[in-house]
């Protein structure tokens, strides 16, 4: 039973946007792809562990701090015997653990290494459970979930699931049975309730609202070359349809998340639309969807 669903993060979101509206460095370009494709591991990993039977407590992206250092746990699965902290990641391609190395062998880049993260993940973990005073199991493994990664001098006792190992581990978990009391039940509401929401590790750029790119662009897509068509915004390069208020309103929610400080006014959506809509399209699109504080022309939107 999945108790915390898996949204996209803040960072992911604010990434994706600011891709999309500004021109972003080699380096911001290359973190925002490591978290698009991050995600889409994770996901990945949700479907697979969809088919996980018996009673079973999933957690997904928990935050924890513990003595003021943070730590993220892609998967928290809870069983009756034991709880497994699993972090996914989606590398693709050959990479190599050389001691405490972990590299893309073609680039030589380096990587945090994760089995040195999940340990330490895992042993702040299981300081968490001692001063919640319980005794359960804790058992921690980095999910590699892309098909086409491949380890070099992978040990047999590292905490590692292979690609071609995923479905296996997914079948020995389900292959022991499973009850939950009042007990898991509990921690598992006291994981979710410690949930940190801002992550302090996030890495975004400075952005100014002069420099982003202020038009319509295609949901599917992200492309700009999209056209108003019977009232509906087709796609020139994808031929995606949005409506207009759907468009509207995905527009005023990335507003909200870049600027936050920034009121919702008609005014100010209009301008970061800046499409051939009239006002009084985005004033309708807003008055329906969002309650307006104050009359006549200062009046913001919540
Ligand atoms: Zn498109």
């Amino acid at each position: 039973m999945e108790l915390k669903s898996r949204t996209e993060s803040e960072e992911l979101l604010k990434m994706r946007s600011l891709n999309t509206r500004m021109e972003l460095t080699q380096e911001e370009k290359f973190h925002y792809f490591n978290l698009e494709k991050g995600y889409e591991g994770e996901v990945k990993f949700d479907r697979m562990a969809e088919n996980l039977r018996e009673e079973r407590y999933i957690i997904n992206d928990l935050l924890l701090k513990i003595n003021n250092s943070y730590f993220q746990i892609d998967t928290t699965l809870i069983s009756q015997e034991v709880i497994r902290l699993l972090d996914v990641k989606n590398f693709e391609g050959d990479f190599c653990l050389e001691k405490d190395r972990f590299y893309a062998v073609k680039t030589g880049r380096e990587y945090k290494n994760p089995i040195t993260q999940l340990s330490k993940c895992a042993s702040q973990f299981r300081q968490l459970l001692h001063d919640f005073k319980l005794h359960y199991l804790v058992e921690a493994s980095v999910i590699f979930i892309n098909p086409e990664f491949t380890l070099y001098n992978a040990q047999v006792d590292h905490p590692i699931i292979l690609p071609n190992q995923v479905n296996r581990f997914l079948k020995s978990i389900n292959s022991t049975s499973s009850k939950l009391n009042d007990g898991h039940k509990k921690l598992a509401k006291q994981l979710i309730s410690l949930h940190q929401t801002k992550n302090p590790y996030s890495q975004v750029p400075i952005y100014q609202y002069e420099q982003m790119k202020r038009e319509m662009y295609c949901k599917f897509c992200r492309s700009f070359l999209v056209s108003l068509q019977n009232h509906i915004f087709v796609c020139g390069k994808c031929g995606g349809h949005e409506t207009v208020e759907e468009a509207i309103l995905r527009n005023v929610r990335e507003f909200q998340l870049l600027f936050p400080e920034r009121k919702i006014t008609t005014t100010n959506i209009y301008e970061w639309c800046n499409v051939d809509l009239s006002k009084r399209t985005f004033c309708r699109v807003l008055k329906k969807n969002f309650i307006a504080v104050g009359k006549t022309s200062d009046s913001y939107y919540k």
